[in-house]
């Protein structure tokens, strides 16, 4: 009997026992490439603040006449006026990336309001045709830890630069932003430029000085998915293959251009 009632409380201790918790779900930050390390002669060139009806197109352009291709972070609220600027992207084989819905810095807010951001730029680009974004890039490359656990929950790799052109900066000239590439080209490197919201007519002089100058110098200038696609990272990260061009735009609507909400914001931010 002892026996037996030793068993019996063996037995309602392990069934009353809690259920052991589960681990917490761990989950890692998204990662933050500034270049990636390579022998190859690629370089990477990003345009940040479009779409732009403007100066989207005329980069392009530029990229086509000189067999480059480009990653474009565009900013969702734009998009949802440009719509037809990421299908032109696309179909180009330009790259779009993510820089959030309303260019919002990703330091000290709510991990909701980070995620608000992130997936509505996302939705953005979405909508209008574009592949689901993997590259995000930080407005202003603020964030914190926070933020780049969000982005890492959404499986975003965040895209620095290591060539700063500072072509944001009031009075830069083409020959000063032609010069900072040059001087700081390097296999696997990743240039900054803007192609939003106004008055870009100095990196589009610098462009057509430098991709022909960086191509007779054996480069190849792709976006930041090749480059990725093009070393050890991708396989590490699950890069997506390039998407495919689409026939056909959906059927959304262009809205009148407004660009005050992003003026109100200029020239103090960085990126
Ligand atoms: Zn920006």
């Amino acid at each position: 009997m002892p026996l037996f009632f030793s068993m019996c409380v063996a037995l309602a201790t392990i069934l009353s026992a809690p259920a052991k918790p589960a681990p917490p779900s761990v989950v890692r930050p998204a990662p933050t490439i500034k270049a990636v390390p390579m022998t190859k002669k690629l370089i990477a060139f990003t345009f940040d603040d479009g779409p732009n009806r403007r100066y989207t197109p005329r980069v392009v352009e530029l990229l086509k006449q000189n067999h480059a291709h480009a990653t474009f972070f565009v900013i969702g609220q734009e998009v949802v006026r440009y719509p037809d600027v990421i299908q032109m992207l696309r179909n180009a084989g330009m790259e779009v990336g993510n820089h959030g819905l309303h260019h919002k810095y990703l330091r000290n807010i709510p991990a909701a309001a980070v995620k608000e951001d992130v997936t509505g730029g996302a939705d953005a680009i979405v909508a209008a045709g574009g592949a689901k974004p993997y590259l995000y890039r930080l407005p202003a490359a603020l964030s914190d830890d926070t933020s780049r656990q969000v982005l890492g929950q959404l499986k975003y790799t965040i895209i620095s630069w290591s060539v700063d052109t500072r072509d944001w900066r009031r009075g830069q000239t083409p020959e000063r932003i032609a010069k900072i590439v040059m001087r700081d080209a390097a296999p696997g490197r990743i240039v900054i430029m803007h192609d939003g919201p106004a008055h870009r007519e100095a990196t589009m002089h610098a462009i057509s000085q430098v991709l022909p100058a960086l191509e007779a110098q054996g480069y190849r200038i792709v976006s930041v998915g090749e480059l990725l696609r093009s070393s050890d990272f991708a396989a590490q990260r699950d890069i997506p293959p390039k998407p495919a061009p689409v026939a056909k735009p959906p059927a959304a609507k262009s809205r009148p251009h407004s660009r005050g909400w992003l003026q109100s914001i200029w020239p103090r931010r960085i990126s």
